[in-house]
């Protein structure tokens, strides 16, 4: 691959992240022009662009070294460095941004007791996070069996094909409807500046120390 002389940022092309994350860059005084198709964003002032993907991607588009950075929640990261990127590259939390905070937990039936996770043997819990699941129990020593879904985990339940779920939590208002309740917290989570463990050392990892610089007078400010 060609070594790229502008900066380039992945972050989600339209969800809960991406108001907060456009918010951010252009507090750190980066703005975009943006192109018809929505998928890149040419950086104004700065040589700093913008690559706008679904929030799963990200962490691999890192790795792969199609973007230098990414605004990504710290359990997407957390998820793909167990699972998903084990042969590239280790990736890094840079800094924690302060938005899109939730858990990721366990929920179960709401007529159930819960006191810890040995309550868990035997049973089937479904989440579309098998690696954080499987490391959380596999540290308590339970033998569970996660069944994995890529989206609407919270009816598994009700439907019969999971005794409960782990998934991400931030009011608790699904689970309810779902007649689950919260049991255990396995992360907790926010929006996270992601990059590789070790920075480029050309203009890029210069562009990038800029960055960093910016964004802790940012975040101070706001806390
Ligand atoms: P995409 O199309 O990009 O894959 P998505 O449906 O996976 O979108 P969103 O629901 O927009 O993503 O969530 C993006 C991130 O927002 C999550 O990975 C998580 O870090 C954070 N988040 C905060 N609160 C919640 C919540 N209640 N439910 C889900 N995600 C939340
Ligand atoms: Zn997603």
């Amino acid at each position: 691959m060609k070594p790229r002389d502008r900066l380039r940022i992945a972050m989600q092309k339209s969800g809960r992240l991406t108001e907060p994350a456009l918010e951010l860059l252009n507090r750190c005084g980066l703005t975009f022009r943006q192109s018809r198709d929505k998928l890149f964003c040419f950086g104004e002032g700065e040589p700093v662009d913008l690559l706008l993907v679904r929030d799963d991607d990200i962490p691999g588009l890192i790795s792969q070294g199609v973007c230098d950075l990414g605004i990504v929640g710290r359990n997407v990261l957390s998820e793909y460095r167990l699972t998903g990127g084990l042969d590239g590259p280790a990736l890094a939390e840079w800094r924690p941004l302060g938005f899109g905070r939730c858990r990721l937990s366990v929920a179960v039936p709401q007529e159930l007791d819960y006191r810890d996770a040995s309550q868990l043997q035997g049973q089937r819990i479904a989440t579309s996070y098998p690696g954080l699941l499987g490391e959380w129990l596999r540290e308590r020593g339970v033998d569970a069996s996660v069944v994995t879904l890529a989206g609407s985990v919270e009816i598994a339940p009700r439907l019969g094909t999971a005794d409960a779920i782990c998934d991400l939590v931030q009011s608790g208002g699904t689970l309810v409807a779902n007649q689950l309740r919260e049991a255990d917290v396995l992360l907790e989570s926010e929006a996270v500046l992601a990059g590789p463990q070790v920075l480029p050392t050309d203009e890029r990892g210069d562009m990038i120390d800029l960055l960093l610089k910016r964004l802790d007078g940012v975040i101070q400010v706001r806390e």
